[in-house]
């Protein structure tokens, strides 16, 4: 692809008349954290309780995302990044579209998140979902920790890959300290907070 051939071209809408219309910020909610952690869950409880409240809002999950956009991509460390570099795109998108995107994604490496914030700058909040190995494993609501072990999946973060914690989250959820309705009760005030119109309602 030659970039001379291209060029942006403006929308008549801005993300300023959608925000308007919706009555609460555009932005990514991106939850990462061990598998087994929690995102899922805590993603799409809070996406059924402010859908309830009136929020535009849509969960990207990583497993989802995997099915069909990502379905060509494996978990090297080449395809891991350039899966998270597509999650990212896509959740910035749902970010100018007015949304509030809650992006659920394991998104290991710090590199990847950082790359997936520089595509929704100024919009990008990063949650880490933390839970310690012991208790994911334990947990392992897809067995997918028992496969690790008995070394049928290459790669599991954690297991035989990394998992680098987020250095400056803007939220901290411990699912080994709170259960699930007052975890998904911690989300739901971040977001009345962080996604409110000057003067308006999330
Ligand atoms: P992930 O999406 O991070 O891989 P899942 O949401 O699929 O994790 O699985 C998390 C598991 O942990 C579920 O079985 C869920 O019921 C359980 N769990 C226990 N306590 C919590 C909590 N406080 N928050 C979220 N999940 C919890």
């Amino acid at each position: 692809m030659d970039p001379r051939n291209i060029a942006p071209v403006e929308h008549r809408i801005t993300l300023c008349d959608r925000e308007r219309r919706n009555a609460h910020l555009g932005g990514v909610l991106w939850l990462t954290g061990l598998s087994g952690a929690g995102k899922s869950t805590l993603a799409f409880a809070l996406e059924e309780r402010l859908f309830r409240d009136g929020v535009q809002v849509y969960v990207l999950d990583g497993d989802n995302v995997r099915y069909g956009l990502n379905a060509d991509l494996g978990f090297s460390r080449k395809d891991r990044g350039e899966n998270i570099r597509r999650a990212g795109e896509v959740a910035a998108l749902f970010a100018y579209a007015g949304f509030l995107c809650i992006a659920a994604f394991i998104s290991p490496y710090r590199a990847d998140r950082a790359a997936a914030r520089d595509a929704a700058p100024g919009r990008f909040h990063e949650v880490y979902v933390r839970a310690d190995l012991a208790t994911c494993e334990q947990r392992d609501p897809k067995g997918l920790y028992r496969k690790a072990r008995a070394g049928e999946i290459a790669n599991f973060t954690a297991v035989d890959d990394v998992y680098e914690p987020p250095e400056k989250p803007s939220l901290v959820i411990d699912t080994t300290k709170s259960d699930v309705e007052c975890c998904v009760t911690q989300l739901v005030d971040y977001v009345t907070t962080s996604f409110r119109l000057e003067g308006g309602p999330v």
